[in-house]
């Protein structure tokens, strides 16, 4: 049987999105004559273990920390239970 629990944003309804924040380095060389070249991506990039929920909806800036939930303003269950049943690592 295939597991089902739906979520939503607990604000607008919208669409909620499974995210990790991840430290990643932008350079741009500085060439010869002082101009700078285009961005690189130097090396991999860092994963946290910080994981949260972000609403898609424009504007609306919902955010729901997964890994610390302390963090968060309000408690919502029906996502904790989510993240418990449906989280996975990113790599
Ligand atoms: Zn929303």
């Amino acid at each position: 049987m295939v597991k089902q629990r739906k979520v939503s944003c607990p604000l607008c309804g919208g669409q909620l999105l499974y995210c990790v924040k991840a430290d990643s380095n932008l350079a741009r060389k500085i060439n010869k004559d002082g101009n700078l070249s285009k961005v690189i991506h130097p090396g991999a990039r860092h994963i946290t273990d910080t994981y949260y929920l972000e609403c898609d909806t424009y504007r609306c800036g919902f955010l729901y920390n997964l890994s610390y939930p302390e963090t968060n303003k309000t408690d919502y269950t029906e996502l904790d239970n989510w993240y418990e049943e449906f989280g996975e690592d990113f790599i």
